[in-house]
């Protein structure tokens, strides 16, 4: 049987917000998990057009890399009004120096160009795979997803990326204004590991 119980892995992103997230989700499985940024290991082109993918790709490079189990995770904002925008392409509607403030305006300015001004025509996910791949090459999938819709202007200082624009559904409060231990209750990032926890531990 597969497990990561009590194994060294390697997380396979430079990520720090989504590496907090991964420790903290991760601890009370005695995982010992480093980071494919403090390994120094290089990031790998994201070329694919799906999450799973991508998260393929993050987790074949780390593991190849390091030798080590790797689990990546490819994740993004999803927009109902703008076809599943920017999906994917989530981190690059940043631009290259990554300015989430910049992300959330180009967001926004679709919406309203969409006249999408209410909250049932704001409605959003984000999706998270996690993609885990063993030394011998054998590879498991999971995906999760958090539903919600998007405000403006964005609310809140904690967490990162889109969180300040985002209400999960059942919340009046952004991502960006729950501590994190809320977040991780029910995020996407959450639901995945969830599913990969039920598996292999
Ligand atoms: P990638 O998975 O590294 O390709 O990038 C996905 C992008 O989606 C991140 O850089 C964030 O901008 C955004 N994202 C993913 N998860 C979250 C989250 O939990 N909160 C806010 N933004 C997120």
């Amino acid at each position: 049987m597969r497990t990561l119980r009590d194994q060294k892995i390697v997380i396979a992103t430079h990520n720090k917000g989504k590496l907090e997230e991964f420790a903290a989700l991760l601890k009370p499985y005695g995982v010992e998990a480093v980071s494919a940024g403090a390994l120094g290991l290089p990031e790998p082109v994201e070329t694919e057009s799906t999450f799973a993918g991508n998260a393929r790709i993050k987790a074949l490079a780390a593991m190849k890399a390091s030798g080590l189990i790797a689990v990546s995770d490819d994740s993004g904002l999803c927009v109902e009004a703008l076809g599943g925008e920017p999906g994917v392409y989530t981190a690059d509607w940043a631009g290259p120096d990554r300015d989430w403030n910049r992300a959330m305006r180009l967001v926004e300015e679709k919406l309203q160009a969409k006249g999408a001004t209410t909250p049932d025509k704001r409605r959003a996910y984000f999706a998270c795979t996690l993609c885990v791949i063993w030394p011998d090459g054998t590879e498991r999938v999971f995906e999760g997803r958090a539903q919600g819709s998007l405000a403006w202007p964005p609310r809140g200082a904690l967490g990162h990326g889109y969180d300040p624009m985002f209400v999960p559904d059942g919340e009046t409060r952004t991502f960006a204004e729950l501590a994190p231990e809320e977040k991780n209750r029910i995020s996407h990032r959450a639901r995945a590991l969830e599913l990969l926890v039920r598996d292999l531990f």
